[in-house]
């Protein structure tokens, strides 16, 4: 049996516990999770001994060349085919995901059912079920972690004062689809000086001027995966102000990386790099969680967060990015791809993690 039929088995091996005859995934993360589809369109029912994989006519080649459900090309809307199989499956209790499921989809689904068929809002089982990654997943986050950092040293070699953040975000983009990337796994960051406080600043015509910082939080998506990685350097030697808070902002990602293991509750780990900041007064600074699951998509759980305790599992994926950042002065974050381990874990990202000057 493929990796993917595996999937879907466990999924259904589920349905009881979630007291469902059916679930239908509308999700398209979770679509190409449980079938490889790629496509924009596409849904998947399963049932407990069954997997029907619905899509329009556009994707007909790719699904049959590719899909190991039952597939149903359609014309017109795919709800109106799943109501139809619910119907002649005579399915009573048929789940949905509550997060990714439109309103207006929901009322056209119930509105094709039959007096007696209810549905059931189920949270983000399929999400869990994603949370620890096979050898085959982690493979191809290996391969996106390496082209993420191969493609930003080739651009951090040519970036200069005088260069836009969008021309840099070009670069970056640029370099790693030629590494191999299908595209970026998330609009490039790239924010020149003040700007550099900005979490997630679009990439603007402003330009690398001398003594700035400048920060690059990139990811790519190779095979389905994403890697992400941030990094800031400075145009010129930096100032003693500069140096402090980028020496605070590594320990308290080294201090955080230490704190991943098996077992331990993700806000174990997001608390680790807020007492490391505290201790250097920029705790207020630091106004995001620590990190986040990635793999299918750039943010999938665990959050690495105050709130969430997922126990780690070796398999897991994860970023661990605390940063500081300065209204008025700058930002600094430094973000690494990590893995968990049986007995701890292996930091995927190999770029260095010094200040470089420019
Ligand atoms: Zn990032
Ligand atoms: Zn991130």
């Amino acid at each position: 049996m493929s990796e993917i039929e595996q999937r879907r088995q466990a999924l259904a091996a589920r349905l009881p516990e979630l007291k469902v005859d059916a679930l239908l995934v509308s999700s398209a993360a979770n679509v190409r999770y449980l079938s490889d589809f790629a496509g924009s369109n596409g849904l998947i029912l399963i049932t407990r001994s069954e997997a029907h994989f619905f899509t329009d006519p556009r994707y007909a080649i790719e699904a049959s060349q590719k899909i190991t459900c039952k597939v149903q090309v359609v014309k017109g809307p795919l709800l109106a085919a799943v109501a139809a199989i619910l119907k002649r499956k005579r399915l009573k209790k048929i789940g949905f995901e509550s997060a990714w499921l439109h309103y207006e989809d929901y009322i056209k689904l119930k509105e094709g059912l039959p007096l007696g068929v209810g549905l059931h809002p189920v949270g983000r089982v399929i999400e869990s079920q994603r949370m620890v990654k096979s050898p085959a997943e982690i493979q191809r986050i290996r391969r996106s972690v390496a082209v993420n950092s191969e493609a930003y040293a080739r651009t951090v070699k040519r970036a200069k004062v005088g260069l836009t953040e969008r021309e840099i975000a070009a670069e970056l983009d640029f370099q790693m689809q030629m590494l191999g990337a299908e595209k970026p796994a998330f609009e490039t960051i790239v924010a020149a000086g003040d700007r550099s406080a900005l979490p997630h600043a679009h990439p603007s015509a402003r330009r690398l001027a001398n003594n700035e910082l400048l920060l690059i939080d990139m990811g790519a998506s190779v095979e389905g995966y994403a890697s992400d990685m941030t990094r800031v350097v400075h145009a010129g030697v930096p100032s003693k102000r500069v140096r402090d808070i980028y020496k605070a902002v590594r320990e308290a990602q080294l201090a955080a990386i230490d704190a991943v293991r098996p077992g331990v509750a993700t806000n174990r780990v997001d608390a680790a790099a807020r007492a490391v900041l505290k201790r250097h007064k920029l705790d207020r600074a630091f106004v995001h969680s620590t990190g986040h699951g990635l793999g299918l998509e750039i943010h999938e759980p665990p959050r690495v967060a105050k709130t969430d305790k997922t126990k780690l599992q070796a398999g897991m994926a994860i970023t661990i990015e605390p940063g500081a950042y300065i209204e008025g002065f700058g930002g600094v974050r430094i973000e690494d791809t990590v893995l968990v381990t049986a007995h701890g874990c292996e930091v995927l990202t190999p770029t260095p993690k010094d200040l470089l000057n420019i």
